[in-house]
């Protein structure tokens, strides 16, 4: 299988923008996915993706300081350089032995800059009053994942016009999983005039239905499963809106009550068949276009549908049994489900 030659790493701009420059000279097609490394086949969905629409994929592993704030996980977030280069390698000969569109595209280079590289001018600020050349889309970056996270969006807008600006990337490839985001990547790509396609690829499940990410290894065993009352609320909802529901509370009733009887009413009856307390963040209902809220007393507009995403905090375990549970920390968890129009 081989790996990646030192040709196709960069970790500095001006050697990408050198072979980015012959790249529009050939009339190459770019396509580009934006990571935070700890590969997972979410990730490989969109590099799949990119790699069938492009004649060439850039691939960025940067785990970027200014989306993160003073108490989340940037120092316990997980780094597999080594596991990321195979899945990619791996992901890059399986399209090349397929007789699928593109299939003798390639994956030109993988993006890992240095937080200088990304920063050159001040260290990062992770205050949301700190000083720095930031981008900020309002209101779209303040409700929702913005309001419990308020830097968060100021960070992910920020890194992607940078490496957006680095890659110049016919096409951007971002994950449904991250439903504001890919949203506010698009009001980011309209209003700064941004001179990319932005495609948004569907959630990769496990198949108990939790949503792939990165952030699922701080699970561990036992919490790992009783995460998946997240996916099954959202599902439960779905199933209610496809079924003709179109009403807000009662679409938005039919997920918490899933949390309600799998994740709250098993721990009051004393069997405490769950390990963990799971509290919601937010469930919430939301236009597809512009995630403005859908109220319970309103109704979803079905030529439009919706999309209903919910936030959860995963405790740790009630009883640890061994090291590893003792140091578990706080998980949030996140994820959505889109509402299909039907008119
Ligand atoms: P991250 O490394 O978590 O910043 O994610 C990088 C990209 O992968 C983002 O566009 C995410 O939305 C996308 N992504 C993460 N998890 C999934 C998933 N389970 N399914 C599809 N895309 C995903």
């Amino acid at each position: 299988m081989g790996t990646f030659d030192d040709a196709c790493i960069f970790r500095d701009v001006p050697p990408l923008r050198e072979v980015r420059k012959k790249m529009f000279r050939e009339g190459k097609e770019v396509g580009f996915v934006a990571t935070m490394g700890a590969l997972h086949d979410g990730h490989m969905s969109l590099v799949k993706h990119a790699l069938e629409e492009n004649t060439d994929v850039f691939v960025s592993i940067f785990v970027n300081p200014t989306q993160f704030a003073a108490h989340e996980d940037l120092d316990a977030y997980p780094q597999t350089w080594e596991e990321d280069l195979k899945k990619l390698k791996q992901i890059q000969d399986e399209h090349a032995a397929s007789s699928g569109p593109n299939s003798d595209s390639r994956i030109r280079g993988i993006f890992a800059p240095t937080v200088k590289v990304m920063y050159p001018t001040l260290p990062p600020s992770s205050d949301i009053a700190g000083n720095g050349s930031f981008v900020t889309i309002t209101p779209l970056g303040n409700q929702l994942e913005g309001a419990s996270r308020p830097i968060f969006f100021r960070g992910v807008a920020t890194v992607c016009t940078k490496l957006f600006n680095v890659i110049q990337a016919d096409r951007v490839y971002f994950g449904q999983k991250d439903v504001q985001q890919s949203v506010l990547i698009k009001r980011m790509v309209k209003d700064f005039l941004i001179p990319t396609k932005v495609r948004v690829i569907p959630t990769s499940r496990e198949p108990d239905g939790l949503a792939m990410s990165s952030r699922n290894v701080y699970l561990g065993e036992r919490r790992r499963k009783d995460a998946v009352v997240l996916s099954k609320a959202l599902f439960a909802a779905r199933d209610l809106y496809n079924a003709g529901e179109l009403r807000g509370a009662v679409i938005r009733n039919a997920a918490t009550e899933v949390f309600r009887r799998e994740a709250v009413a098993k721990r009051k009856d004393g069997k405490l068949e769950s390990s963990c307390q799971i509290e919601i963040d937010y469930v919430a209902l939301s236009d597809p276009e512009n995630m403005a809220m859908i109220r319970d007393s309103d109704k979803i507009d079905p030529s439009r549908g919706a999309i209903l995403s919910a936030a959860v905090y995963v405790q740790p375990v009630d009883g640890p049994k061994n090291q590893d549970e003792l140091d578990q920390r706080l998980v949030r968890l996140i994820d959505n489900v889109i509402f299909e129009p039907r008119e």
